[in-house]
Order: C-alpha cells, then sequence, then structure tokens
C-alpha cells in the first residue's frame, strides 16, 4: 500500500514538473511519517524513500536509533528551544524557525556540536492567526537578523498554506512565497543561501510545484489518514 501511494504521488509530483517545465530533480519529497509506526517508515524505506519529516523531537529521538543511517530527517514543526537537544545531531534540516530566540538557541547547540545547520524561515504567508511564522514583510529583516549566527544558514522558505479542499485557493499564496523567495535570493545576503522553498503537503503539493517548490511534504498522501495527534 505505501509502495503504491508512493508511486501514485512520485507520478503526481513528475506531471506537475513537467507541466511546469522543471525537471524532476528540482523537487525534493519530503514524506511526513509523524505520528506512524517505524514499521510503515520501513516499508516507505524499502521502497527507496530516504527524506523523512517529523514535528516532533521526542518522535525523532524514538525512531531515530531503530532507522538506517542514511536517512535524512527533517524537522518540520513548531520548535521548543529546550528541545533542540534532541535533535541537533539527528537532523539534516530544521523548517520551521520562527523567531530569532529560536535560531539563536539553535546556533547555541549547533555550535556544541560542531556543526552548522541548514534552516529555513516559515512564513505566514497566509496571514491566519492559528498559525505560526513570520509576516511576509518582516521575513527579509529576520533573515537578516539571524543570518549573523555562524552555525546556521538560512537556504530559504517554508510555509504552511491554509487547510482547503481546493489546492486552486492556496495558488495565490505558494505565488506570492516564491516572489518572496527569489526577491530575498537576489539581495545575495551574507551567510543566506536562498536554495530550498519547502511548500505544498497531500493536499496542494502538485499546485505547489507548479509555483515554484523545491521540497514538498507529504504525509497522508503516502502514510494513509492520522489517526492520533491532530498536529
Ligand atoms: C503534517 C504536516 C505535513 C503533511 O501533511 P499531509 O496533509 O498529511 O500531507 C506537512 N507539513 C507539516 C509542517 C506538517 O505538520
Amino acid at each position: 500500500m505505501i509502495k503504491d501511494n508512493l508511486q501514485e504521488v512520485e507520478r503526481r509530483i513528475t506531471a506537475a514538473c513537467e507541466r511546469a517545465g522543471r525537471n524532476r530533480d528540482e523537487v525534493l519529497l519530503v514524506a511526513v511519517s509523524k505520528t506512524k509506526p517505524v514499521e510503515m517508515l520501513r516499508c516507505a524505506y524499502d521502497a527507496g524513500t530516504r527524506n523523512f519529516g517529523e514535528n516532533k523531537p521526542q518522535e525523532i529521538k524514538e525512531k531515530y536509533p531503530l532507522m538506517e543511517k542514511d536517512v535524512k530527517w527533517h524537522m518540520i514543526g513548531h520548535l521548543q528551544r529546550n528541545k533542540i537537544k534532541y535533535i541537533i545531531d539527528k537532523v539534516c534540516m530544521i523548517h520551521s524557525v520562527d523567531s530569532v530566540r529560536l535560531a539563536e538557541a539553535i546556533n547555541e547547540e549547533a555550535e556544541k556540536h560542531g556543526i552548522v545547520m541548514p534552516v529555513l524561515v516559515e512564513v505566514n504567508v497566509a496571514r491566519e492567526a492559528s498559525k505560526y511564522g513570520i509576516m511576509p514583510e518582516e521575513t527579509e529583516t529576520f533573515i537578516r537578523q539571524i543570518s549573523v549566527f555562524s552555525h546556521i544558514c538560512v537556504q530559504g522558505l517554508m510555509t504552511i498554506a491554509p487547510f482547503t479542499e481546493n489546492p486552486e485557493e492556496n495558488r495565490g499564496y505558494f505565488r506570492d512565497l516564491y516572489k518572496l523567495y527569489v526577491d530575498i535570493k537576489a539581495k545575495n545576503i551574507d551567510n543566506v543561501n536562498m536554495c530550498n522553498l519547502s511548500m505544498g503537503m497531500t493536499g496542494d503539493y502538485e499546485v505547489a510545484i507548479e509555483e515554484g517548490a523545491t521540497m514538498v511534504r507529504v504525509g497522508t498522501g503516502i502514510f494513509g489518514e492520522r489517526f492520533y495527534s491532530l498536529t
């Protein structure tokens, strides 16, 4: 089942890339495995998946030793500063940086481990009161502020678009975020390497790819519905 789902997602990603005149290798599929048991991650792994997304430090900590060492773990959820220490040496990227204090704390932990952590800045592109993230007009200033930290490297933007039945409703938000991404990239800010745009989930990843996503985060479409923990 997971293997079939992956094939279907892969087919749709390829088709979306073709429609947009993009190469398939410009888009990374992150399989969002939060709340799912390791057996299911293993099925995806056996079918070729290497990039997994999780939103809870505790869950990464538990799953990490049970999976192969070539798995790349992506922290995609809201992160509390006191939990950074559990994941700093396990994840390849943190997609959800939304405050200077968080960036500073990641920087400190990364320094202790002698690494530079790639991070994305979460942008609240639809200005939803319920969502985390930096407002679009504050994003450049925010990136300039956190670019001074030498043990993190800002590598792009991330957003969680509104939940909707109709993905076309999010096209404008994806387009806005792509514009912001290109604008900030053009500023060539020191210690910032704008090369990733993480947007698109099960309901809207094809539209996100058409609008320039370089990473899509797909959970339900691969692993099926989640029956507990909505976050
Ligand atoms: C859960 C989650 C996803 C995946 O959502 P699906 O709709 O199941 O594909 C993607 N991004 C983030 C940040 C999430 O928390």
